[in-house]
């Protein structure tokens, strides 16, 4: 197991996080219940008092009722007598009146001339507290005072026997014999203790099966994605292998669901990528294949007959003249078409379209010169753009040359310019030969001639069109076709004015 690992630092978070929050919720638990348990046995013991003070009350009323009942008359003698006698009876009822009626707690009196010990008490070792304070000041405000001694922390409890302590309720009575004596009622919750020590265990075994559950569902669920994360690896790796027909499964609406896809998507682009590669350049070899058997043929038929026939010679220098400039022209557009895929780069520099619209048809005007075409240019006047000027002139060249190769005789070469918002556009017309609709979509692949072009033999490699794309699009701009096959062509192309 490795420290450093996905898994482990997961399993080691989870069992942190897991503690800290079982224990925060199982402590607070203790908490309220001790807490409530303090407060169930102080309630206790207020109401054990009050019962006790209501006992003690009704009886000195009762002795002192007895007392005058058996001695009467008037006088202090007879009434110090009289209190006297009610004392005792009062004195003697204590343990019959106390021990009979209320079994909890413990209760003891105390006089006045010594507050420390008690006169009377339910338990031969009372457990009330032996300082006289508080009797003290329940005496002085005549008012019942409540102590609370031996207490453990709350937090003990934890891990310990619950300590609560002894509550002691010290009440103020008038006794018989007329003195003030102090009424103690000492509850000791040993039930309320009993109710905390017996959640202990149950909380701790909540706690140990709590952590088990959240690491165990945590450490499934991390195996889950690990599984997922190590298929994605595989798949990774074999497309580092060259194997680009792995499909990483999908399903689901999850992270790795989505990483997933955007991986496939990768594969999906490099697969095509390499097939375009691979077609590219079996079109390439294809292509120049066609020119040297061209010339090697010409050259048996030199070899053969050039000797003696003078004709067949002329003519077989003039073919392998005329394939070897085609095999120049193609090796021309691959470089170009080569340079136009790494050149990504464009220039800002202030130029006219309208110029360099110019330039193009007269260029094309002195090469078709034989074929009696008009061109039609824009108007005077400048239509200027912030833009990379060769890569205009490159497609304006090559949109200008198909116009006119592919226009009979006596046909226009049209190329207009104008500004629409942001934009300029060009727009390279001709009444040439057109392009059937279903080439049209397809016009822009390199070498895709549609088969009009080639029984025609007009010599083109299909790659000027996928250049003149290229440099459209690295301008930042768009290019579109329209075509009637018989009426002509029209491409249109729109660049940012400024870039
Ligand atoms: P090519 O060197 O064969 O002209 P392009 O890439 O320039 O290659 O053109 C691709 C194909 O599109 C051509 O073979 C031709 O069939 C068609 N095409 C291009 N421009 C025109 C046009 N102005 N009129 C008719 N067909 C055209």
């Amino acid at each position: 197991m490795r420290l450093t690992s996905f898994r482990t630092r997961v399993l080691l978070l989870a069992i942190v996080f897991s503690v800290l929050l079982i224990g925060t919720v199982l402590i607070t638990t203790y908490f309220v219940v001790s807490g409530g348990m303090a407060g169930v046995a102080r309630d206790t013991a207020l109401s054990l008092s009050r019962q006790a003070e209501r006992l003690a009350r009704a009886r000195v009323d009762e002795v002192n009722a007895q007392a005058s009942d058996e001695i009467t008359g008037t006088g202090v003698a007879v009434q110090q007598r009289r209190k006297a006698r009610a004392q005792q009876l009062f004195d003697e009822s204590l343990s019959t009146v106390f021990r009979s009626s209320i079994s909890d707690g413990e209760f003891a009196f105390y006089r006045p001339s010594d507050l420390t010990r008690p006169t009377w008490s339910t338990s031969n070792r009372p457990s009330t507290p032996q300082d006289g304070t508080d009797r003290r000041r329940a005496l002085r405000d005549m008012s019942s005072t409540l102590t609370l001694t031996g207490a453990a922390r709350n937090l003990t409890g934890l891990y310990s026997p619950a300590e609560l302590g002894i509550y002691t309720v010290h009440v103020p009575i008038d006794a018989p014999n007329g003195s003030r004596w102090v009424l103690d009622t000492v509850y000791q919750p040993l039930r309320e203790e009993q109710t905390i020590d017996a959640i202990r265990a149950p909380m701790l075994v909540l706690a140990i099966v709590g952590t088990a559950l959240a690491v165990g569902m945590m450490q499934m669920s991390m195996g889950w994605v690990l599984k997922l994360v190590n298929d994605l690896r595989v798949a990774a790796d074999s497309i580092d292998a060259g194997q680009l027909d792995v499909h990483l499964p999908e399903e689901g609406q999850h992270e790795i669901a989505d990483l997933a896809r955007s991986l496939n998507h990768l594969i999906d682009r490099l697969r095509r990528r390499s097939e375009a590669q691979t077609r590219f350049i079996a079109d390439a070899s294809h292509e120049l294949a066609t020119p040297v058997a061209g010339i090697r043929g010409y050259v048996n038929i030199l070899r053969a007959w050039g000797g003696e026939d003078e004709a067949v010679a002329d003519e077989a220098v003039r073919a392998i003249d005329r394939e070897s400039r085609r095999m120049a022209r193609l090796t021309t557009e691959l470089l170009s078409l080569i340079r136009s895929d790494q050149d990504t780069q464009r220039r800002r520099v202030r130029v006219d379209v309208n110029t360099l619209s110019r330039e193009a048809l007269a260029a094309a005007a002195t090469r078709y010169l034989d074929k009696g075409l008009e061109f039609v240019g824009p108007d005077e006047g400048q239509l200027i753009v912030m833009n990379d000027p060769d890569k205009i002139e490159e497609f304006l060249h090559i949109l200008v040359d198909n116009a006119a190769k592919y226009t009979p005789r006596g046909g226009t070469v049209r190329v207009e310019t104008w500004r629409r918002r942001d934009k300029v556009v060009v727009e390279v017309s001709d009444t040439g030969i057109g392009i059937p609709d279903k080439d049209l979509p397809s016009i822009f692949d390199r070498f895709y001639r549609s088969d009009a072009s080639r029984s025609k033999e007009t010599g083109g490699f299909g790659l000027g069109l996928a250049i003149a794309k290229r440099m459209v699009e690295v301008c930042g701009g768009t290019i579109e076709v329209r075509s009637e096959v018989g009426h002509g062509t029209a491409f249109t192309i729109r660049i940012p004015r400024d870039v």
